[in-house]
């Protein structure tokens, strides 16, 4: 069996009676002390017990399987790396929880790397028992006071206060600066906090109190102050250990083994939050009558948190105080009496139990302390309290030395290390107070983990410091989250803005068809009606694309349109030489039947087909991409009489009335409006809204100046958009660590599938950093989360910037008929509204917000172009047939 300390009463097994380790013989009365005392002993094979049930609670916990309540609970916490040490500034911090029934504020300096360490300036305040049992908002009022006053008495600078909040009980984080309250512990019971998050509770009351302007920027607990607090050693400090009110360690995991992240790279800080281990398997064995009168006492009964009550310094006193009024019953102190004070709940305290610890050999202090509980003391009585306050505070070392034993064992395995080498940094009154509790925890660990180099440094200003690191870590991040937001703003646009758009698109709608001069063309495209289902017949159609040549015969038959398509790439002497072909390249470009070029498409394809001589056709109309996307669609649904494409570019088409269309005579019927929508904008109107971002965009394009809508909208801009953003961001020091590369300073290196990729639900930050990082672009968790959220800003904006076009288009449509209601159908092409996973959804959401009055479904085209045009052709032949009819 191991020593354990100096009056180690589990030594005395099978020996009583006599000294051990120079302690004087106890008397007679002692037989009766070590046979209760003995309920207090744990073997070592309890112990192993105990750290393998702990290790295999904290496993399941991290795997996220549902644990139960006496579980430990294994938090994550959001302190990801432990301090480099180059943190610096002035930090305040406010402490509860840590130090049992007081609270503390700290003023804490950091030097970086350079300075010296600065001792802090710190004042404590006693909290009155009806604050720790009252309404939550008393207590954090009450800190609130605490806080002034203490800064009321520094000479110090108070302009722009950074706060970090230490609050040592059980909580879900979900980020740096919030925290929900899972129960209390400790003593503390103050209605209306749990569930609530507690930073927001702390800010609350900061700002009724009125007195200074704090900026509350982290929340940790004190094993985590602990920790990031202490002074590397050879290595970094991995594990905090605390045992002060209650205990508790934390210590950094690997992320990937975290299940709730979601996360792959990197460690995060997890709180054990080993208090409510309660495994009755292996502690029931353990537990003694006195635990369970505890428990029964307590302000939480039942909900039994044995290890918590078994090791934390709230209960160590109080363990000791039934101890000792059991003795009295039993006639063995005291003279067998007791006092109203011994019989009294809490009226022992930890500091009385190390003080009474303390004086080995000399018992006057003791003498002291009990007469103060109204006990008359007996020749022997100081020396066997002595023993009794030995037995609680060893069996507490020791359980929590088979708890640290068991992260040590969860860290050596998670690191698959066979040797681990480690500093774990303590604090708390029970290290401070109880020496000797070090020194058990110390040998009961080499005992359980003999596969661990550990080394224990004590805190520094009790995990004030750490706080502090955190919070510089946690200012610095919210400074960064400042600037994102700043170059964001431009890009978020609120309903005003939108429905201004709407009515500038309207105007210049109006404008175009009149003539007028305007930035949207509104060309006539010829096509006087969408398809009404009784086109019949065959029809040829062709389709070039950048590389190549599609040719694709369309059956419209009863049942339904049938395609049948060949694909052949086009030779590059073809596609570059100059002559017939070449005007066809314009023809995908999106040129209308009414420009000289597209009837020149005609005619060179006749005239070719006539070349050729091979088969009969009859070219009948030319149809661009917007065109045939509305017919293809409108085969299918007759209301479609939109057509919208957001692909390479963006444009749209809808069926206007043929009155008000002044290019083309006629004063009855409609005609297909191509409105080449990519250059609303180009005279000045959306310049309100255009960011650097979109300026620098523009002069790299090849055609600066032009195109200004779709410039804001489709896929051949989005990813450069975004890409100028991160420049600026990193310029910033935002992103990457300040560091350009090269790489993101290549045009068009961030496509706009990635904004795709990025924005997917169902992808993991994980999965965004590993796109970047093919980019060559290496970045952190939170760079990743401020990539993601520049994308969602830049295709939203694309998104409700298209939307605010189409509301305007069936506004329009709308009035045209003079209905009330309209119900409309938009067929939509193009890749980027097709494959981005939020684009289709924020454009229907912007035209429901801007034109309520209109019901439009979104139909999505299935081969556009070819089945477009041959149902152009077919609409065409069908009015022909009914014009000689
Ligand atoms: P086009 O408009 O040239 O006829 P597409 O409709 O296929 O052809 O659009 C191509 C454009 O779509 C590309 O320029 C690219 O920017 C964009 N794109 C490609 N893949 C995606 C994707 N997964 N998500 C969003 N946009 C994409």
């Amino acid at each position: 069996m191991d020593s354990i300390g100096p009056v180690g009463l589990q030594q005395r097994e099978g020996a009583p009676g006599c000294s051990q380790e120079g302690l004087p013989c106890p008397s007679d009365s002692s037989e009766l002390v070590l046979e209760c005392l003995q309920q207090f002993k744990v073997t070592e094979t309890q112990l192993q017990q105990i750290q393998a049930s702990l290790l295999g609670s904290m496993e399941q916990a991290l795997r996220g399987q549902a644990t139960p309540a006496s579980a430990v609970r294994m938090l994550p916490t959001y302190v990801g790396s432990t301090p480099h040490g180059t943190e610096q500034g002035d930090f305040v911090v406010l402490e509860l929880g840590a130090t049992g029934a007081s609270l503390r504020v700290l003023w804490v300096t950091l030097m970086g790397t350079e300075g010296h360490r600065m001792e802090p300036q710190s004042q404590e305040f006693v909290i009155p028992p009806e604050v720790m049992l009252g309404p939550g908002q008393q207590l954090f009022d009450f800190a609130a006071h605490c806080l002034s006053e203490f800064l009321d008495a520094l000479p110090m600078d108070k302009q722009g206060l950074q706060l970090g909040f230490s609050f040592s009980f059980p909580c879900h984080q979900t980020g740096l600066d919030r925290s929900t309250l899972i129960s209390w512990t400790k003593g503390f019971r103050c209605s209306g906090v749990e569930g609530h998050d507690v930073v927001q509770l702390l800010r609350d009351a900061i700002e009724r109190q009125g007195a200074y302007s704090i900026d509350v920027f982290a929340v940790v607990n004190d094993t985590v102050g602990t920790m990031m607090g202490c002074e590397p050693g050879v290595g970094p400090c991995e594990v905090g250990l605390v045992v002060d009110t209650g205990t508790n360690a934390c210590y950094m995991e690997e992320a990937r083994h975290v299940a709730v992240l979601d996360e792959d790279r990197g460690r995060v800080c997890i709180s054990v939050e080993w208090g409510s281990f309660s495994d009755d398997g292996v502690l029931g064995p353990v537990l003694t009558t006195f635990d369970h009168a505890l428990d029964r006492e307590s302000l939480n009964p039942g909900a039994q948190r044995w290890f918590e009550k078994m090791i934390g310094g709230l209960y160590l006193g109080e363990l000791v105080r039934l101890v000792l009024a059991h003795l009295a019953q039993r006639g063995v102190l005291f003279g067998g009496c007791t006092s109203p004070a011994l019989l009294s709940r809490g009226s022992i305290l930890l500091d009385h139990v190390a003080e009474m610890e303390e004086e080995v050999g000399e018992a006057t202090r003791v003498h002291a302390l009990l007469q103060d509980l109204g006990l008359s003391v007996g020749a022997s009585d100081a020396e066997l309290v002595q023993y009794v306050c030995a037995a609680v505070l060893t069996r507490a070392a020791r359980l929590c030395a088979a708890a640290l034993a068991a992260v040590l064992s969860r860290l050596q395995h998670s690191r698959e290390q066979q040797m681990l080498q480690i500093a774990v940094a303590t604090g708390g009154r029970v290290f401070e107070r109880h020496p000797s509790f070090l020194s058990v925890l110390q040998k009961t660990v080499m005992l359980l983990a003999p596969q661990c180099d550990v080394s224990f440094i004590p805190s520094v200003d009790g995990g004030g410091r750490g706080v502090a690191m955190v919070t510089a870590v946690a200012a610095r991040l919210a400074a960064h989250r400042r600037l994102l937001e700043e170059n964001l703003a431009p890009f978020r646009l609120n309903h005003n803005q939108l429905a201004a758009v709407q009515a500038q698109m309207r105007e210049a709608m109006v404008k175009g068809l009149r003539g007028e001069a305007s930035s949207l063309r509104m060309l006539p495209t010829y096509v006087r009606a969408t398809p009404d289902g009784t086109e019949r017949g065959d029809f040829l159609a062709l389709d070039l694309g950048g590389t190549n040549f599609r040719v694709l015969l369309v059956r419209v038959t009863a049942g339904g349109v049938k395609i049948t398509s060949q694909v052949y790439s086009i030779p590059e002497d073809v596609a570059q030489g100059s002559g017939q072909q070449g005007i066809l390249l314009n023809w995908t470009k999106g040129f209308s039947a009414s420009d000289c070029e597209g009837q020149d498409v005609v005619c060179l394809l006749r005239e070719a087909i006539g070349r050729r001589q091979a088969v009969e056709l009859n070219v009948v109309a030319i149809v661009n991409d917007t065109v045939g996307t509305m017919m293809s669609c409108g085969y299918e649904d007759p209301r479609c009489e939109v057509g919208l494409i957001v692909g390479t570019g963006t444009n749209a088409c809808y069926m206007e009335e043929l009155r008000n269309v002044a290019a083309v005579a006629g004063d009855s019927g409609h005609m297909c409006i191509n409105m080449e929508w990519g250059a609303f904008g180009d005279d000045g109107s959306l310049d309100l809204l255009r960011t650097c971002f979109d300026a620098n965009v523009d002069q790299a394009s090849i055609n600066p100046g032009k195109q200004s809508f779709e410039k804001m909208i489709s896929g051949m801009y989005l990813g450069e958009i975004v890409r100028h953003i991160l420049l600026r961001l990193t310029s910033l020091g935002v992103l990457f660590r300040g560091q350009q590369t090269q790489r993101l300073q290549t045009r068009d290196i961030f496509k706009t599938k990635f904004l795709s990729e990025i924005e997917s639900d169902s992808l993991a930050l994980r999965q965004v950093r590993a796109i970047l990082e093919d980019l060559g672009l290496p970045l952190t968790s939170d760079d990743a989360l401020m990539v993601l959220e520049v994308c969602q800003a830049v295709s939203q904006r694309a998104a409700q910037l298209c939307g605010a076009g189409v509301a305007a288009v069936v506004e329009k449509i709308r009035e045209n008929r003079g209905l009330e209601e309209l119900t409309v159908s938009v067929g939509v092409d193009g890749t980027l509204y097709k494959l981005h996973p939020h684009f289709s959804g924020l454009v229907a959401a912007t035209v429901r917000e801007l034109a309520p009055r209109c019901a439009v479904t979104f139909l999505q085209s299935e081969d556009g172009s070819g089945k477009g045009a041959a149902l152009v052709t077919a609409v065409a032949c069908r009015l022909a047939q009914m014009a000689r009819v």
